[in-house]
């Protein structure tokens, strides 16, 4: 208590129930109340917490609070408390910087008034503490907070470690409620789901308005099953219909969940699984809720600590990534042509991770275009390695949809072709149907302005989703590379041949090349040698292997032969 006289008892009674009585005053604000002569004050708990002080009940509270004071404002401060103790001055109004626990400085004014005993004496120091840094957090439009306020509570969960559930939900062709009727509508709808939130879910969590058309819930208490009911109640009531115009419009709705009880993680990649699970629910479930990593809780505890630390790789200049090699051979004379790069990464806790276990999750998150670039990067720098004994040698590299939406996209493959001194024609992109999540004029307008530079372009993975016909006919591939799941069976399999041979087809009439990956066997190879097909890939030449192999390979009497099987 350092030199305080203790507040007797019914004292403290007393300036419990004036605070009570001053905080009858709206959220945005905090509360102080100081009792002058024992220097004994109670604060909101809100304020408290946020900034990290050390009670709802503290002495001396001044000297503690001027300790968060941003230093350059720290002296005004304590001249205007100085003044108040004594007696110089009846009350204060202030603007300063305060110092949250995060270490972040949030903007506030302080009014307080003194508050004189019957014998006019100094008996009690009171005001309110309004944060505009924290209201700066509502949205206007709905009065939720907004995304600001949303990441903040997910770091404040995971410092304090309290385990959470959060949902992320969206509104299905919300554009085109705004083309067809107008901004005012769309705002009312909106508005609406806001609405609708707060009233359902206002006690039990926190309700929030992300970018555009989502929402998102964060609570400590609800299940799987409580959040799949209210993400229901919600879906039901906008399927009624919503009124647009002079006509009621049903809503579609998507929502991905996610619970975190693992708190080695951070905010990004929390709303990267969280963006991972929506999109599942937006373009795979039609709607219907989804959990992150099909509600396997054991795999998911595992996984966001995992996705943590490849996050973090990331930003410690791509720590624990390389690159892997798998050679593409000519179909008919079987000489190495090229080679597709393919990403790995691998720590002293985790191990390998393979590919499939991070990309899908972290294609949209913020950091993963640098990663993308270091991929094109390192892949051009090594390939050119290998150009100087293999002139023509082609380098695939893979990229993610999400990449490509981005409007600088195409201005960093030109920086690093021209950093690295790449020949173009040398260089394929290999990009996957999930493409077609993509607005397909951005995506051909990128595809032809890649070209018209020489870059070649393949379609992955083709035949796995749908309507891939579609894409061969809508955008200029050079290549498509059929998916290995198409050959698995093609020696015991007359159906599964002929179908190639149909892919193989197809591809001719809209003049791209055919590449067959995941050729296993010599059986598989034979029957695949009599189609017209331009290339073969396959555990059956190589797996992926490093840089070196290859090139030793190349080196050594076998030559371009050296990846041919007997
Ligand atoms: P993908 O592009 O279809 O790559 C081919 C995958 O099939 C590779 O798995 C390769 O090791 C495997 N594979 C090749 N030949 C055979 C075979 O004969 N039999 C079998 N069973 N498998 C074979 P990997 O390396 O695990 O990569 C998985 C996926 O991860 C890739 O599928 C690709 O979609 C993604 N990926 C890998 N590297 C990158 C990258 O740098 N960027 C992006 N965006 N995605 C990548
Ligand atoms: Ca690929
Ligand atoms: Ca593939």
């Amino acid at each position: 208590m350092n030199g305080f006289d203790k507040i007797p008892e019914e004292r403290k009674r007393r300036l419990d129930e004036l605070f009570e009585a001053f905080s009858v005053i709206g959220d945005d604000t905090y509360v102080y109340l100081c009792d002058m002569q024992y220097d004994f004050s109670r604060w909101s708990k809100v304020l408290t917490d946020a900034f990290g002080l050390p009670g709802e009940y503290m002495y001396g509270a001044g000297a503690i609070w001027e300790e968060h004071i941003h230093p350059e404002d720290r002296n005004a401060f304590h001249h205007g408390i100085d003044d108040i103790f004594s007696g110089k001055s009846g009350g204060h109004d202030m603007q300063y910087r305060a110092r949250r626990k995060d270490g972040e400085y949030d903007v506030c004014t302080c009014r307080g008034i003194v508050i004189k005993d019957v014998s006019g004496q100094p008996e009690y120091f009171g005001g309110a503490i309004r944060n505009h840094s924290q209201q700066s957090h509502i949205d206007r439009l709905t009065g939720l907070r907004n995304q600001y306020g949303f990441f903040e509570d997910i770091r404040s969960h995971i410092d304090s470690k309290v385990p959470m559930r959060v949902c992320l939900i969206g509104i299905s062709k919300f554009a085109e409620i705004n083309e067809l009727y107008g901004y005012a509508a769309g705002n009312s709808v909106l508005q609406g789901v806001g609405r609708y939130l707060m009233d359902h879910v206002g006690n039990r969590g926190g309700t929030f308005r992300m970018d555009g058309s989502k929402f998102a819930i964060i609570t400590e208490t609800q299940t799987y099953e409580d959040m799949e009911s209210t993400y229901e109640g919600l879906r039901a009531h906008f399927r009624e219909g919503i009124k647009l115009g002079d006509e009621y419009a049903p809503l579609e709705l998507h929502a991905g969940t996610f619970a975190l009880d693992d708190f080695t993680t951070d905010d990004q990649t929390v709303y990267s699984c969280l963006t991972y699970a929506y999109d599942e629910s937006k373009f795979n479930k039609q709607g219907d809720i989804v959990e992150f990593c099909n509600n396997l809780r054991a795999d998911n505890i595992k996984s966001t600590a995992k996705l943590h630390s490849i996050r973090n790789s990331i930003n410690n200049e791509f720590d624990g990534f390389y690159l892997l090699y798998q050679p593409v051979v000519d179909a008919k004379t079987e000489k190495l042509i090229g080679a597709e790069a393919l990403l790995r990464w691998k720590n002293d806790k985790y191990g390998m991770v393979p590919p499939d276990e991070f990309i899908p999750v972290l294609e949209k998150d913020p950091l993963f275009p640098v990663l993308g670039e270091w991929i094109l990067h390192t892949a051009m720098t090594d390939a050119k390695k290998i150009q100087e004994i293999l002139p023509d040698f082609i380098i695939n590299v893979n990229l993610s949809y999400a990449q490509l939406e981005r409007p600088d996209f195409t201005d960093s493959v030109w920086n690093i072709v021209k950093n690295t001194g790449f020949d173009p024609q040398r260089l394929c992109l290999e990009i996957t149907e999930r493409c077609r999540l993509l607005d397909m004029k951005l995506l051909n307008n990128v595809m032809t302005t890649l070209r018209a530079g020489g870059i070649r372009i393949a379609l992955d993975d083709f035949g796995t989703g749908f309507s891939s016909i579609g894409l061969l006919k809508n955008l200029p591939f050079d290549t498509i590379k059929v998916d290995r799941g198409f050959v698995q069976k093609i020696e015991e399999d007359d159906r599964e041949r002929r179908l190639v041979y149909n892919f193989t087809d197809a591809a001719s009439i809209f003049g791209s090349d055919v590449c067959v990956e995941g050729i296993e066997t010599s059986g598989m190879r034979n029957i695949l040698k009599e189609m017209s097909i331009h290339s073969f890939q396959g555990y059956f030449y190589s797996k992926p292997v490093e840089l070196g192999t290859i090139i030793s390979g190349l080196k050594s009497e076998l030559g371009e032969m050296c990846f041919k099987n007997p």
